[in-house]
């Protein structure tokens, strides 16, 4: 009886520590608790789904012989993500690969906890893994002067554009879109149900929008962060895409199509083959009215 309930016990710590995800301490923001709204899982498409939280995506591509993780939002976001993927039948110890848009701390601060979780690789432009290493944006990020620190990630791989890796059979390819951080990168991968296979985009964000004293324009390098930000844009446009998610969901209207797509409105109303050319056009507006900004305070 003793010894049963020993192993019990045991048994029952052993499961746990397994299952369970150690977060790290939350991080507080005045749109933290907003962006870390609890959202119940969906399929986006194929063996792609939503597991992020209600204003920060996270996608997880699941395959047999593993899944990959697209983001971690929040470090406070790691344990609904969790829950999220485990809602939907899926073990957070079978992510082999997470990649992340970009090294801020409400896209990647979670990525620590899900990393120990699963044991997976971290995936990151040579920008991206100097911020991710150190927790911290790097020196010549837009909004380095916030400070903006998150829990730091080991277990990196650096990663080239244009580079595929894989899970399985499952392909991912590697775009870099430096701009709204330098080390910023857009994900692009297919999905299929039965045949019918889609071009699916997590698109990074390209806002531009900086700390203060940062200025976009009067840089001197070649090519200047200025046209690096619009070769970015111009990127994410050109890219084959049927189904777009960005790293805040309500940017490319997820829910509002996921809506339709519940009410029977429209089967298809996440795939939209305007949706990269929609959001880059977008961007170019803010980049081009911040730009304006600069050189009218500037004369
Ligand atoms: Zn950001």
């Amino acid at each position: 009886m003793h010894t049963r309930s020993l192993i019990t016990i045991g048994l029952l710590l052993l499961t746990q520590d397994e299952n369970q995800l150690r977060p790290d301490p939350p991080i507080v923001c005045d749109a933290c608790d907003g962006w870390n709204r609890a959202q119940t899982p969906f399929r986006i498409f194929g063996n792609a789904y939503y597991v992020g939280v209600g204003g920060l995506s996270a996608i997880l591509v699941a395959t047999d012989d593993g899944h990959i993780l697209l983001d971690g939002g929040l470090p406070q976001s790691a344990a609904l993500i969790d829950a999220n993927i485990r809602a939907l039948g899926f073990r957070t110890q079978d992510i082999r690969l997470i990649v992340n848009s970009h090294a801020h701390f409400d896209h990647a601060g979670g990525i620590a906890a899900l990393q120990r979780a699963s044991r997976a690789t971290v995936a990151a432009s040579p920008a991206a893994a100097e911020a991710l290493r150190t927790g911290r944006p790097t020196a010549d990020d837009p909004q380095f002067a916030y400070g903006g620190s998150f829990p730091a990630v080991g277990g990196l791989r650096v990663v080239q554009d244009g580079e595929t890796l894989s899970v399985g059979d499952q392909e991912i390819t590697v775009r870099f879109t430096p701009g709204h951080t330098p080390g910023g990168t857009s994900w692009t991968w297919r999905s299929c149900e039965g045949a019918r296979c889609l071009d699916m985009v997590y698109a990074d964000s390209l806002t531009a929008v900086s700390a203060p004293d940062f200025r976009y324009t009067g840089d001197d390098t070649h090519p200047s962060i200025v046209e690096t930000f619009q070769r970015s844009i111009d990127t994410v446009a050109a890219l084959p895409c049927d189904v777009m998610v960005s790293t805040h969901p309500e940017f490319s209207n997820l829910f509002d199509k996921l809506g339709r797509r519940d009410r029977g409105i429209d089967p298809d109303a996440l795939i939209d083959a305007q949706g990269c050319r929609e959001y880059a056009a977008g961007a170019a507006e803010t980049l081009e009215r911040r730009i304006a900004e600069e050189q009218s305070a500037a004369r």
